[in-house]
């Protein structure tokens, strides 16, 4: 078993899944060794994408706070508006080279699913999508778009109709019809080799980000900041930069409503170990050893586990984990939105938030670099409902 993530990680999967999880390491650790599959990666990240994406100093946020300096690294440019889309163009290319005609994928609030089917379509793959039946219901634009695109959209009504029991769906789907389908998994989490492979596709955040901090400022930054849902865009941005000591990392996920209610997503600040969705890992879970429902007003932070990675670099004390409230969120996307022009994705609100907290109680000397997600034009409509509602 691997243990790269000391005791987190793993594949807690029958034996089926097994075996095409070995199938799906092999081929994973061939690809990015042949340099003609990383020079595809590459010209689909540059060309598709529109990699690399700026790092951005946030001047009039800055001075506003009257603290460190804030750069954001702007995923939100990338074609469909955040960063999945880095992951499913490393997978979809994987998926290719190993013979795959269709990937199926899971999602929640459909971003990964609006991603999986953009690239599926680029590359003229079939492609089915399992989402939950009462998110279909909340995220019906994103279902319309993912058909645009091509994708079949398939309802799961099973356990809470939600993204938890989409995956298990999926994984599910995925072991009927091994032989011609790929699993195309949305964020750094599930059983090995996903949170490797996840990461190893994000990680071009944290490269571009190393390199451009150091032409802007002549220096390492002093804080890295990003939301976890699952965890993606968070290792994505931190992966360059665990080597260097010296750069502090804080990882901010969903109080919700608050810690002190049952109605939050703040698995690494609440949660215990356990094994879910194929890995071990921290997981929202009631006395019982039950995994309970999590609530977040962010969908794709609404997630009851975590990828382990974190739940590892939680344990060894290399990165610190934070939870902000809806209330902060949706004050920090207000902020941004005006200081800025930027409208931020309520995901990636809560680094922002986290961050406008930290940079006043620094020195103008000290540089934050923000990783921006997504924009937020997905968001606009429940912002307005939940203003209305105050
Ligand atoms: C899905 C999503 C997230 C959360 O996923 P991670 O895997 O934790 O990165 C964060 N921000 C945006 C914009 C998203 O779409």
């Amino acid at each position: 078993m691997e243990n790269e993530f000391g005791r987190f990680g793993g594949q807690f999967v029958p034996e089926i899944v097994v075996k095409a999880l070995k199938e799906l390491e092999v081929a994973f650790y061939e690809a990015i060794e042949d340099p003609a599959f990383m020079e595809e990666y590459r010209y689909y990240l540059k060309h598709f994408v529109g990699r690399p994406s700026p790092l951005y100093y946030a001047k009039r946020l800055t001075e506003e706070l009257g603290g460190a300096k804030i750069y954001l690294k702007r995923e939100d440019l990338n074609h469909t508006g955040a960063h999945k889309i880095n992951n499913t163009v490393g997978q979809i290319l994987l998926a290719k080279r190993m013979g795959k005609r269709k990937v199926i994928a899971e999602t929640g609030a459909g971003q990964h699913g609006v991603a999986t089917a953009t690239t599926a379509a680029m590359f003229g793959m079939d492609c089915e999508i399992f989402q939950g039946q009462l998110d279909m219901e909340r995220q019906k634009l994103n279902v319309f778009r993912m058909e645009m695109l091509g994708a079949k959209v398939t309802k799961v009504d099973s356990g809470t109709k939600t993204l938890a029991d989409a995956v298990d769906y999926a994984i599910g789907k995925w072991v009927e019809r091994i032989d011609d389908t790929f699993y195309l998994l949305g964020s750094a989490v599930g059983p090995h080799p996903y949170p490797t492979m996840v990461k190893y596709f994000q990680k071009v955040i944290g490269e571009e980000a190393i390199q451009q901090i150091q032409e802007q400022e002549n220096k390492l930054p002093d804080y890295l900041i990003a939301c976890v849902g699952g965890g993606s865009n968070a290792i994505g941005l931190f992966t360059e930069f665990l080597p260097h000591k010296e750069v502090k990392m804080i990882g901010v996920e969903a109080a919700g409503l608050g810690l002190n209610t049952n109605q939050h997503a703040a698995t690494l600040t609440l949660g215990k170990e356990g094994v879910i969705h194929g890995m071990n890992t921290k997981v929202v879970m009631d006395s019982a050893g039950k995994i309970s429902p999590v609530y977040s007003i962010s969908a794709g932070l609404d997630y009851p586990g975590v990828g382990p990675e974190h739940a590892y670099l939680q344990d060894i004390k290399r990165v610190s984990y934070k939870a902000i409230t809806d209330k902060e969120a949706v004050d920090a996307f207000l902020r941004l939105s005006r200081t800025e022009g930027i409208i931020p994705a309520i995901e990636s609100s809560h680094a922002v938030a986290y961050a406008m907290k930290l940079a006043p109680t620094l020195d103008k000397e000290k540089t934050i670099i923000i990783n921006l997600s997504g924009r937020g034009d997905k968001d606009v409509e429940s912002i307005k409902i939940y203003l209305k509602n105050l």
